[in-house]
């Protein structure tokens, strides 16, 4: 069963302009590509939008499983509480829109195996092949789309925080289009196998005692988002000017390298490990 409603949530962290300007610009041109469908298109974050920040007091695609506690005087606490609602009203299709700073490219999260998740981004992949789908599970149900059954997260980078960057916006448009597409007339696939990332691993930056950077990652890793790395690799680059060198076991794939939102908690990288689905 596809649900016959759609969410698409964009700003939901305020300086990723491109999901802001997506659901405000072309929102009607999109509703075309989704007939037989009730698309709503939702502002998530509109004070951190104001402000030009990640967050006001916490981070809304985090805040989620914070629901059970009291936080009254929390923006994201109050607005994840109202978005849960929405969301709960009847099955959805949630879509969230998000930029990187890293370059990840066209990326499509998913956070729940759900058939028809996976389908969707099978077509997405057929329809727009630079795509990538990375497999975030997501047990404490964090993130704003993982509220529901059904959805997943466009993100596009490398986009500056605080820019309207053409490529991005076209690339979420395009990613946006052919999901709402493949929601109001599903393909017929079959036997399809779709390729995703799964995140195993997450990195972090050395510290010193006092909790700051002894390193940054090494020009030879910078950009590199989505390229193998198997035995023995460059991870970053001492300010004393040493490489330091980690071990991947396996063949493995980072992503989210030198994302600036996760600066404040250390994060320098996410490994992944590539695998085949079939659907
Ligand atoms: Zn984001």
């Amino acid at each position: 069963m596809t649900p016959k409603t759609v969410l698409v949530f964009g700003g939901t962290h305020g300086n990723e302009w491109t999901g802001v300007y997506a659901i405000q610009k072309f929102a009607q041109e999109l509703q075309q590509e989704a007939r037989g469908l009730e698309v709503e298109f939702i502002h998530a974050n509109p004070e951190a939008f104001a402000l030009n920040r990640r967050f006001k007091d916490e981070d809304l695609n985090r805040a989620f499983q914070f629901l059970t506690e009291a936080r009254p005087s929390s923006y994201e606490h109050r607005r994840a509480r109202e978005l849960r609602e929405r969301m709960a009203q009847r099955p959805c299709f949630v879509i969230d829109l998000h930029t990187t700073t890293a370059a990840m490219g066209n990326t499509v999260i998913i956070t729940r195996q759900h058939p028809l998740n996976l389908r969707v981004a099978a077509e997405l992949v057929r329809k727009i092949p630079e795509t990538r789908v990375i497999l975030s599970p997501d047990p404490q149900r964090k993130y704003l789309v993982s509220q529901s059954d059904f959805g997943l997260m466009i993100e596009v980078g490398p986009v500056a925080n605080g820019v309207l960057e053409p490529r991005a916006l076209l690339a979420t448009k395009a990613l946006l289009a052919e999901t709402l597409r493949e929601l109001a007339t599903p393909s017929n696939l079959t036997e399809t196998a779709l390729e995703i990332y799964e995140e195993i691993e997450d990195v972090y930056y050395p510290l010193d005692e006092s909790g700051e950077l002894t390193a940054y990652i090494h020009p030879e890793l910078q950009g590199k988002d989505f390229c193998a790395l198997e035995g023995e690799y460059v991870a970053f680059k001492s300010f004393s000017g040493a490489d330091l060198k980690r071990k991947a076991s396996e063949e493995l794939y980072p992503i989210f390298i030198n994302e600036a939102a996760y600066y404040p908690t250390k994060l320098a990288f996410t490994l992944c490990r590539k695998k085949t689905l079939k659907l």
